[in-house]
C-alpha cells in the first residue's frame, strides 16, 4: 500500500502522519462515490445545506486551540498567524452558511409573447479541489464552503506536506458521507481527479496549475488556477516610512515569506530609498516570528539564489544565514544591486526574502512593477491620494493595498491575481458561488401557446 507523509518542518525527525493514498484508481473510485451521492445532496435543500454549514463552523471554532497546534506542527505556521487563520475558515463557513438561500437566479420579460424566462444556476456535480500546504485549512474551505453550498459534492486532494490538517478538517466538518471526502496523495491523485471531476479548482504552483488548467481545458469542465506571486510593493518618499518598513518585514517575512501575497520586490521612488533601505534592515532583523520554510529542498533554493545573486554583484544588506538550529530556518533576507536577469526578479522563491530597487519616479516604478506577469497583490505605501488612486488605477494585480501590507485577504471579497498568476474565475465572494454552478434559461409557457 502506498503511503504519504508528512513532517514538522521546525523538527524534521516528527512525522506528523503517514497516510494511505488513494492511486489513480482510487481517486476515480472516489468521485464516482461524490458523483452519487450529489443528487441527495441538492435534494436535502438549502435548509439542510445551509445547517450543515452552519455546525462545520461550529465544529471548527469548538476546536480551534487543537487546529492551531496540528498547524503549527505540519506546516510550521506562527501561533498567531494559525490563530488567524483558524478564526478564518470559522468565517468563510459562516459566510457561505447563507449562500444557499440567496437568489439563484432571476425572472425576465420575454422579448415576445406570454410566459416567463427564467433564469436559475445548478451545481456541476463533483467539485475537484487541489490545494496547497501553506494555508492547510483557509484554502481547502475557502474552497469547499461555496461548492458545497450550492449543491456539489467535494473531493479535496490536499498537499501532502499538508495531509493532517485536511484529515481533521474533514472529521470536524461531519458531512454526510461522500459529500465531502479527502484524498491524500500527491501529483497521481491530483492529476486522477482533474481527469474527473466536473469542476476543478487549484491552488498552488505556476507550473502544476498550468498543467491542471490544460487538462480540464481539453475536457470541457470549468476550471480556476491560483498560483504564485512574484509581488511588488512601491514606496515614495512622502510615506511613512517606519510604517511602511513595518509593513514590508511582514509581507516579506510573515510566515517565512510563505504566501502567494507576499512581498518579493520592494521598489523605492526617489528619495525614499535611503531611509526606507535603513529602516527595512532594522525591521527584517527585528522579526520575532521567524518560522521554518517547508523543507530541506526550499531552503537551498533560497540559499542558492542569494549566493547567485552575491556572486553577480548583489549585497545582501540583511540576513540569509542559516542558523544553528533544528528545523529548516533562514533569516529573513534584503538584497539590493540584484543583476538584471536573475531569477530573483522574475520568478517566486516563496521565502523570507525580497530585493530593494530604485526607480527614479512613480512611472518607473509602476513600469518595474508590472515587468512581472506573476502578480497576485501589490501595496503602495503614500500619503498622496493622488499618487494612491493611480497606483491603484495602473498596477497590474489582483489586489492592490495602499499603505497596508501585500498580504492580507478579505475572505467575502473576490480573490485572484493578474497575468499568470491567476486563471479562470475570482475565488471567495458571490464570485466562488457563480463558478461553482452554471445558468441554466428556462423559458416557461402556458400549455398550448404558439411557441
Ligand atoms: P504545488 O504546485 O507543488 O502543489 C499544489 C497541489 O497540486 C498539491 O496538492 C499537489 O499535490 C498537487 N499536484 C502536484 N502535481 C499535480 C498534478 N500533476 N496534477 C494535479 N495536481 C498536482 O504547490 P505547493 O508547494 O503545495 O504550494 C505552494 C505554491 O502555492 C506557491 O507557488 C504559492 O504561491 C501557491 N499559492 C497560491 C495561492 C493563490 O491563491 N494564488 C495561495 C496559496 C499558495
Amino acid at each position: 500500500m502506498s503511503t504519504t507523509s508528512s513532517y514538522n518542518p521546525a523538527d524534521p525527525t516528527d512525522l506528523v502522519v503517514e497516510a494511505p493514498t488513494a492511486g489513480a484508481f482510487g481517486t476515480l473510485a472516489a468521485v464516482e462515490r461524490a458523483r452519487a451521492a450529489q443528487p441527495g445532496w441538492v435534494a436535502a435543500g438549502a435548509a439542510a445545506r445551509s445547517a450543515a454549514l452552519g455546525r462545520a463552523a461550529a465544529a471548527v471554532e469548538e476546536h480551534a486551540e487543537e487546529l492551531v497546534a496540528l498547524a503549527e506542527r505540519e506546516v510550521g505556521k506562527p501561533t498567531a498567524e494559525a490563530r488567524g487563520e483558524v478564526a478564518r475558515t470559522v468565517a468563510i463557513l459562516r459566510y457561505y452558511a447563507q449562500a444557499p438561500y440567496a437568489p439563484a437566479g432571476a425572472v425576465h420579460e420575454p422579448a415576445a409573447g406570454e410566459g416567463l424566462l427564467l433564469t436559475r444556476r445548478r451545481p456541476h456535480g463533483v467539485a475537484g479541489l487541489i490545494t496547497p500546504w501553506n494555508f492547510p485549512l483557509a484554502i481547502p474551505v475557502w474552497k469547499a464552503a461555496p461548492a458545497l453550498a450550492m449543491g456539489n459534492t467535494v473531493v479535496l486532494k490536499p498537499a501532502p506536506e499538508a495531509t493532517a490538517c485536511a484529515l481533521r478538517l474533514a472529521e470536524l466538518l461531519a458531512l454526510p458521507q461522500d459529500v465531502f471526502t479527502v484524498l491524500p496523495g500527491g501529483a497521481e491523485e491530483g492529476a486522477a481527479l482533474v481527469s474527473a471531476a466536473d469542476v476543478v479548482s487549484f491552488t498552488g504552483s505556476t507550473a502544476t496549475g498550468a498543467s491542471v488548467v490544460r487538462a480540464s481545458a481539453e475536457r470541457g469542465v470549468p476550471v480556476q488556477a491560483e498560483m504564485g506571486g512574484v509581488n511588488a510593493a512601491v514606496v515614495l518618499p512622502e510615506a511613512d516610512i517606519e510604517q511602511a518598513a513595518a509593513h514590508l518585514a511582514y509581507a516579506i517575512a510573515g510566515y517565512a515569506g510563505q504566501k502567494c501575497t507576499a512581498t518579493s520586490r520592494v521598489i523605492a521612488v526617489g528619495a525614499a530609498y535611503e531611509p526606507l533601505r535603513e529602516a527595512l534592515v532594522k525591521a527584517l532583523a527585528a522579526v520575532a516570528d521567524s518560522s521554518p520554510v517547508i523543507s530541506a529542498a526550499a531552503r537551498e533554493r533560497l540559499a542558492g539564489a542569494i549566493g547567485s545573486a552575491v556572486d553577480g554583484g548583489a549585497t545582501l544588506l540583511t540576513g540569509g544565514r542559516i542558523p544553528q538550529r533544528d528545523g529548516w530556518f533562514i533569516e529573513p533576507a534584503l538584497l539590493e544591486g540584484v543583476p538584471a536577469g536573475h531569477p530573483l526578479l522574475a520568478e517566486e522563491f516563496f521565502g523570507p526574502l525580497a530585493v530593494l530597487l530604485p526607480a527614479a519616479d512613480l512611472d518607473e516604478a509602476i513600469a518595474l512593477a508590472n515587468s512581472s506577469r506573476h502578480s497576485l497583490s501589490a501595496s503602495v505605501h503614500t500619503r498622496d491620494l493622488d499618487v494612491a488612486l493611480a497606483a491603484a488605477d495602473r498596477l497590474a494585480a489582483g489586489m492592490v493595498r495602499i499603505n497596508a501590507p501585500s498580504s492580507g485577504v478579505d475572505f467575502h471579497l473576490p480573490f485572484g491575481g493578474s497575468g499568470a498568476a491567476s486563471y479562470g474565475a475570482r475565488e471567495q465572494g458571490q464570485a466562488a458561488l457563480d463558478f461553482y454552478t452554471s445558468s441554466r434559461t428556462i423559458s416557461l409557457l402556458p400549455a398550448g401557446s404558439g411557441r
